[in-house]
C-alpha cells in the first residue's frame, strides 16, 4: 500500500515545524478556511455538550431535516431520509467509494484524497484531464473514451467524481460541461459523486452554479459540509445527499462499521447552521467576499509576475503554471520555493498532475492573519487588501515571484514565460 500521509497535511506539518524553528514562511499550502468560529455556533455546541449518546448512524433527525432544507432552498428538493451525515465529507467520500464499489473516474488534477482513498479501498482510478479553464470536471468526451477502453479491458468502472467549484484549480465548470458529463454518465450508467463543499463560496453571485443533481438526479450523490463555508474543519461534520434508498443503505452499512455516528453535540450545532439563520448567512457572505478578494489579489500578483494562471471563481485556491522556468518537476519547484523564498505551496503532482508539469496549488486563506483577532479584522474590513499584514504578505509573494523568475528562468533564450493579461474575474 503506497498511501502516505496526505500531502496537504504533511506540507502543513512541515511548514509549522519551520515556523516554530523561527523561519519566516508564507503559508500557501493548506486548504483550511482560516476564519474563526461564529459565536452562535459555539453557543450551540456548548449547549449540546451533554449529549453523549451515539445517536442514529444516518445522523440526528434535526440535522438531516436541516440539510434537506439547505438543498431544497437551492432548488434540489430533498428527502431527509436520503441524507446521511458523517464526521466530515472526507469519510463520507471514502464510505461512498466502498458503497458504490468498482473503479472511479477522477478529474486530473483533483483533490489529493480522492486517488489515495480509491487506492485504500482497493480500487483503481481513471485520471481524465479537465477541459481548459474548468477544473474539477473530467473532460466529458475523454471520459466516454476512457471508460469504454477500461471496460473493454475488463475493468469495472462504476462512478465518476466532480468537484464544484474546484480544489486545486479554484475554477467552476460551465453548466454546459455539467450537462454533457451528466449525459455521458447516463449513457455509461455511472454514478456521479459531486463534491460541492465549496459551493457556497463561489465568489460572484452572477456565476451560475449547476449541480449534476439538477440534471441527473437519479444517479448523483452530493457531498458537502461546513469545513469551508463556516470554517469548521476541526469540528468534523459532513453531509451527503443520496439518489436512492439502495445506495443510502449501503453507505449506512459502511458508516455503521467505521464511525457509528458523527459527534452528537457537533450535529446539533450543524443542524442550526443548515437552517441558515441570518447571522450565519451574513458570515458566509462575508467569508465569500474575503476569500474572493484575497484570491483575486494573489491571482493579480501571479499575472503581474508573468505566470499563467486561471482567474479564481470560488473557494480559496489558484493553480499557477510556471512553464518556462528551469525545474525538472513540480516537486522541485515547490521545494525550491519553500527553501529559497519561504513560500509554501503544494506541487501539482500531489493532485495527480503530470510530475514534470510546473504547476503548483496555492491556497490563499492562511493570509488573513495568524490570530483570531486579525482574522476577524480581515472578515470585517471594507477592503481587506489594505490591512498591513495582508498587503505585506502580498508584497512578499511578489518579491519571491520576481526573484524566482530572475534566477530560474530557463537559460535557452527562446523559452519565454507566457505573458498574460488579466481577464475580468467573476
Ligand atoms: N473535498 C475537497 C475538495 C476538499 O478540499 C476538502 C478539504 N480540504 C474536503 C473534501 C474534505 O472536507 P471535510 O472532510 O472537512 O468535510
Amino acid at each position: 500500500m503506497s498511501v502516505t500521509l496526505s500531502a496537504t497535511l504533511a506540507a502543513n506539518e512541515d511548514i509549522e515545524r519551520r515556523r516554530r524553528a523561527g523561519e519566516r514562511v508564507l503559508h500557501l499550502a493548506f486548504g483550511e478556511a482560516g476564519l474563526p468560529v461564529h459565536p452562535a455556533l459555539r453557543e450551540r455546541l456548548i449547549a449540546a455538550s451533554g449529549l453523549n449518546g451515539y445517536g442514529p448512524v444516518a445522523g440526528a433527525p434535526a440535522l438531516r431535516e436541516a440539510a434537506a432544507g439547505y438543498w431544497s432552498r437551492r432548488h434540489l428538493p430533498t428527502d431527509p431520509d436520503l441524507v446521511v451525515c458523517g464526521p466530515g465529507s472526507k469519510p463520507l467520500l471514502y464510505g461512498l467509494l466502498l458503497a458504490i464499489g468498482g473503479d472511479i473516474v477522477l478529474p486530473m488534477p483533483s483533490w489529493v484524497s480522492y486517488a489515495a482513498q480509491t487506492e485504500l479501498v482497493g480500487a483503481r482510478s481513471l485520471l481524465v484531464p479537465t477541459p481548459h479553464g474548468e477544473g474539477g470536471v473530467p473532460d466529458p468526451e475523454r471520459v466516454a473514451a476512457a471508460v469504454r477502453r477500461a471496460r473493454a479491458q475488463g475493468r469495472d468502472v462504476r462512478s465518476l467524481l466532480v468537484t464544484l467549484p474546484d480544489n486545486p484549480a479554484g475554477t467552476l465548470a460551465k453548466a454546459s460541461t455539467i450537462r454533457r458529463i451528466a449525459e455521458v454518465a447516463r449513457e455509461l450508467d455511472l454514478t456521479i459523486v459531486s463534491d460541492e463543499i465549496y459551493r457556497d463560496l463561489v465568489h460572484s453571485p452572477a456565476t451560475a452554479f449547476l449541480s449534476p443533481a439538477d440534471v441527473a438526479p437519479e444517479r448523483t450523490v452530493i457531498t458537502s459540509g461546513l469545513s469551508k463555508s463556516l470554517a469548521l474543519g476541526g469540528w468534523r461534520i459532513g453531509v451527503a445527499r443520496l439518489p436512492s434508498p439502495l445506495l443510502r443503505d449501503r453507505l449506512l452499512a459502511v458508516a455503521s462499521e467505521i464511525w457509528s455516528s458523527p459527534a452528537a453535540p457537533v450535529q446539533q450545532a450543524a443542524a442550526y447552521a443548515y437552517t441558515e439563520p441570518p447571522e450565519l448567512v451574513d458570515r458566509v457572505d462575508r467569508s465569500r467576499e474575503l476569500h474572493g478578494a484575497v484570491a483575486r489579489a494573489v491571482y493579480e500578483r501571479f499575472v503581474r509576475a508573468g505566470v499563467r494562471v486561471d482567474a479564481p471563481q470560488g473557494g480559496f485556491y489558484l493553480y499557477p503554471d510556471f512553464t518556462g522556468l528551469d525545474f525538472a518537476s513540480s516537486a522541485d519547484l515547490a521545494a525550491y520555493l519553500l527553501d529559497r523564498h519561504g513560500v509554501g505551496v503544494l506541487p501539482g503532482h500531489a493532485f495527480g498532475d503530470d510530475p514534470e508539469a510546473l504547476r503548483v496549488r496555492v491556497a490563499t486563506s492562511l493570509l488573513y492573519g495568524e490570530t483570531t483577532s486579525l482574522r476577524l479584522a480581515a472578515l470585517d474590513a471594507a477592503d481587506p487588501l489594505e490591512l498591513p499584514w495582508i498587503s505585506a504578505s502580498l508584497d512578499d509573494l511578489s518579491e519571491a515571484l520576481t526573484a524566482l523568475r530572475a534566477t530560474r528562468q530557463a537559460s535557452r533564450s527562446h523559452v519565454r514565460l507566457p505573458l498574460v493579461t488579466a481577464p475580468a474575474t467573476g
